[in-house]
């Protein structure tokens, strides 16, 4: 029998398909669902994205605390509840059909009226010892979530750039003393961050110094550090390491279709449309996200009622009143 090419591969139409399980694509699905579309979710790992990293979620408005992955299990199940289908496989190309969307896994071939893409990003990590072990148990990469856990304590920020200042100055809210660990001997950040920062006096600065393991039993406690301009090596005592050396988009699959900013964030306006006509984008994989639950969620609601418009409006007809700055 002839080997089956792409040509051949089954493929099923949905009025809207979602590329990531985050927060930001279990909240379109809701309301793609429940607005009665034919709604396919697409995720290759884990339901939650990066929320089911995380042990405890204390800023999602109207749940006071809760593990983040039984919040995204919830998140799922109100989802699936309206109708919303759920599928384990990546998403590897995506490619225009007409005036649909071909969407390729490794299984098979999907069509979409309206495609979101809600792929969130991933942090970058050192990549030393303790580091995945730890993460969650002060271990992080997002001092607007954790930091309030370490209040009164010694905590460190790891790299020079203006993330790691913004977050490091919002750390020392909380903390007693913060640590900043930069590799060079001076900083990236802008000029206006380096001056709060080197004012504040709770921020401490250990240039020319890498993390070579993060230590604990269940909780940091300690990391271990080396000059690399001497080679010394030393034992930090901390009760947390925020991590900031940059962030990446899951965007590679979308290279070439839409536009994109240097970092690879996807452009979308407030109604969280792209450049292309039936394309939206939500969430982290955005460019300016605030980068947190709640307005991943909010993004999610947003592009499903844009997407909703969408589909009426090309492809039945018979839409309601418009919100004025969803095209048509
Ligand atoms: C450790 C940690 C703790 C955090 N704590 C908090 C907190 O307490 N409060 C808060 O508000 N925020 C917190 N955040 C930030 C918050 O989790 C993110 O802002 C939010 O998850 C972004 O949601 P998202 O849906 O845009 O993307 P993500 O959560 O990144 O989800 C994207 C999903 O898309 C999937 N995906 C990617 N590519 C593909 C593909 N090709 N095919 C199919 N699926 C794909 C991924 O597997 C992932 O599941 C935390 C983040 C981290 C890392």
């Amino acid at each position: 029998m002839a080997p089956e090419t792409n040509n051949q591969r089954d493929s099923t139409e949905y009025d809207v398909v979602i590329i990531g399980g985050g927060p930001a694509g279990l909240a379109a699905g809701l309301y793609a669902a429940r607005g009665r579309h034919k709604t396919l979710l697409l995720e290759k790992g884990v339901v939650g994205g990066q929320i089911s990293l995380t042990e405890l979620v204390e800023n999602y408005p109207g749940v006071p605390s809760v593990n983040g992955f039984d919040l995204a299990q919830t998140m799922l199940q109100q989802s699936e509840s309206y109708g919303m289908e759920t599928e384990y496989s990546a998403v590897s190309a995506v490619e225009r059909a007409g005036e649909k969307w071909l969407v390729k896994t490794d299984e098979r071939d999907i069509v979409a009226k309206a495609l979101i893409v809600t792929s969130g990003a991933e942090y970058n990590r050192l990549g030393v010892p303790g580091e995945e072990r730890l993460t969650g148990k002060g271990v992080s990469y997002c001092a607007t979530c954790d930091a309030a856990f370490f209040k009164g304590l010694d905590v460190a920020v790891v790299g020079g750039g203006d993330a790691a200042m913004d977050e490091g100055l919002f750390t020392s809210r909380y903390a007693d003393k913060v640590s900043v660990i930069h590799r060079r001997d001076e900083l990236r950040a802008s000029a206006i961050l380096q001056d709060r920062a080197f004012a504040n006096p709770k921020m401490d600065f250990i240039w020319n110094t890498v993390v070579e393991e993060i230590m604990g039993d269940g909780q940091v406690t300690a990391a271990k550090v080396r000059d690399v301009v001497t080679g010394q090596r030393r034992e930090l005592p901390l009760s947390a390491v925020f991590i900031f050396i940059g962030q990446h988009p899951n965007s590679d699959f979308m290279k070439g279709l839409v536009k994109m900013d240097n970092g690879g964030h996807m452009i979308v306006n407030e109604w969280m449309e792209t450049d292309q006509p039936g394309l939206f984008a939500a969430g982290d994989v955005r460019q300016n996200s605030a980068r947190q639950v709640a307005s991943s969620v909010g993004d999610g609601v947003t592009a499903a009622i844009a997407a909703d418009h969408y589909i009426t409006n090309k492809f039945t007809h018979a839409a309601g009143p418009v919100p004025s700055a969803v095209s048509e």
